[in-house]
């Protein structure tokens, strides 16, 4: 077959008054969308249920974006049967005709950028580049996804006289894909992409907060023209059809992306063994976060400043990637913190479909409400240096503006929790050597990064730092799909990093074949 090598998907470029114009006919046309119903698919059947969800845009309380089906307990049992009964015949299907489906769907995507971006706008509150940015990650997992499955489907030979060995990789069978919110589409398209290239079937729960632009990707996979029964859409509520898909005798596979206190809780239950279940469960889950940025004595306070407040409050926080420590070297802690708070100052807060918004709206009424428990543990904990008021805005949307804590010990809930959201806890190092024992002084160990000239400090924060993705002289979120394949360990997850070489294995099983020759 003809060697295909992956190539990340350009961002659009919204300087551009001729992209600008795309996405705001894209706004319209999706605003002309609203208030449909979604239903669930289950062996290529839509299903209405009794049970709905309402979406809501996060930036504007008073508009319902539509109405989804919510999956009861049953329901998800059939969704997983059919993924069961559809499994025999995707499982044999050439890895290389299960690439090219990956690749109509990121065609399909390419096609429909500016709508999918549009949904992720209005369902998830996320301003117009960072929407864009999930449209791109979504479309390269399919591509790299493709590419990776070719290169694993060569089967490697290693004979010797008289005896010919073959080791290669066959699927494990149903795979419940849990999906969060806070990359509606990237993380939904890039576990799933990954279950069937490999050639497993599908169960896909997405975050309620996000139910329609996963059904725009249900809705793209059916098109592709992938069998009946191998994706199948199960939208409702966690606590109802979690349960039962984590507990089935009939899911191998459960992938799931969220908080850790849920990614606990699965892998516990996945470990109960049913007396039905003919296969131990793999559970593959990606956590928290509670990442710091390292900002040395002789850092470029420019850039510093810029990363910190990039990492920190765009998207509002909602990322597991999202700095919320930043660890000052003390001789210039105090100038850092001017200018920190000098820049948050500047961050445009307000609707996410507004094009020069960087703060948008956090996802729903228990986020807020989440952040200002925090907001509040903080002024207890610590020193309020900045709250960015939104009171004028507070009524329309849920928002909650920028703060920044200084005085923060690394034994506070604000330096140990994560927030999930626009909070930053700035503490103070006597040295570096004491910064980076504070920045590795959490469960956690997903992102970090330091500011710092000097090369051997550079050195040290490569070998020390406590963290899967480690960021030099960057900010840390906004990891590239191969790139920078993104995931931590600790308490931020278990499993092998999406977007990377070694991500598809996890949903494979290896086998060796020896003949008597
Ligand atoms: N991959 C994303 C990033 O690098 C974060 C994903 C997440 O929040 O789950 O920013």
């Amino acid at each position: 077959s003809e060697e295909k090598h992956f190539q990340n998907e350009p961002l659009i470029d919204f300087s551009l008054e001729e992209s600008r114009q795309k996405m705001r006919e894209a706004l319209e046309t999706v605003e002309d969308q609203f208030g449909k119903e979604y239903p669930l698919l289950i062996n290529g059947r839509a299903i209405d249920t009794k049970a709905t969800l309402t979406s809501r845009n996060p930036s504007h309380l008073s508009e319902s974006l539509g109405t989804i089906s919510s999956a009861s307990a049953d329901d998800a049992i059939d969704a997983i049967d059919a993924a069961r009964r559809a499994f025999p015949g995707w499982s044999k299907t050439e890895p290389q005709y299960r690439a090219e489906y990956l690749e109509l769907i990121a065609a399909n995507m390419r096609r429909k950028r500016f709508e999918l971006a549009a949904w992720i706008v209005y369902e998830c509150g996320k301003p117009w580049e960072e929407a864009d940015g999930d449209v791109v990650e979504a479309i390269d997992f399919c591509m790299y996804y493709a590419d990776q499955m070719r290169k694993l489907s060569d089967p490697r030979h290693c004979d010797v006289p008289g005896e010919e060995n073959v080791y290669f990789y066959r699927p494990r069978g149903t795979v419940a894909v849990i999906a969060p919110w806070n990359f509606p589409l990237a993380i939904l398209t890039g576990m799933t992409a990954a279950a069937l290239v490999t050639g497993n079937t599908v169960v896909m729960k997405p975050a309620e907060q996000s139910s329609i632009v996963a059904a725009k990707l249900m809705d793209l996979i059916h098109e592709s023209g992938i069998p009946d029964g191998v994706v199948n859409f199960l939208p409702g509520v966690g606590e109802e059809v979690g349960p039962e898909l984590v507990g089935s005798p009939d899911v191998e596979m459960i992938t799931f992306t969220g908080s850790r206190d849920v990614g606990l809780a699965i892998n516990e239950s996945a470990s109960n063994t049913d007396i039905r279940q003919k296969m131990v469960k793999r559970v593959v889950a990606e956590m928290g976060g509670k990442n710091a940025i390292i900002v040395d004595d002789d850092a470029d306070l420019d850039e510093a400043v810029l990363g910190v407040i990039h990492s920190a409050f765009n998207y509002a926080g909602q990322k597991c990637s999202a700095c919320s420590r930043v660890i000052v070297v003390e001789s210039i802690h105090d100038v850092f913190v001017s200018r920190l708070v000098e820049a948050t100052k500047s961050l445009k807060i307000g609707p996410a479909e507004d094009p020069g918004t960087i703060v948008g709206p956090v996802i729903d009424q228990d986020a807020r409400q989440r952040i200002q428990e925090y907001i509040e543990i903080g002024k207890e904990e610590a020193t309020l240096a900045l709250a960015c008021d939104t009171s004028e805005l507070d009524e329309e949307g849920y928002y909650v503006g920028p703060h920044i804590f200084i005085d923060v010990d690394s034994t506070c809930q604000i330096a140990q929790e994560e927030i999930f959201g626009p909070v930053l806890a700035v503490m103070k190092a006597d040295d570096f050597e004491e910064a980076i024992t504070i920045a590795n002084d959490t469960p956690y160990a997903l992102t970090a990064g330091i500011y710092s000239r000097s090369p051997a400090h550079l050195q040290r924060a490569r070998m020390e730092l406590m963290a899967g993705n480690i960021y030099l002289n960057r900010n840390i979120t906004g990891a590239m799909v191969e790139r920078h394949p993104f995931g931590g360990f600790k308490m931020s997850g278990m499993g092998s990093k999406t977007g990377g070489p070694d991500y598809l294995l996890q949903f494979l099983v290896p086998v060796n074949v020896t003949e008597n020759t």
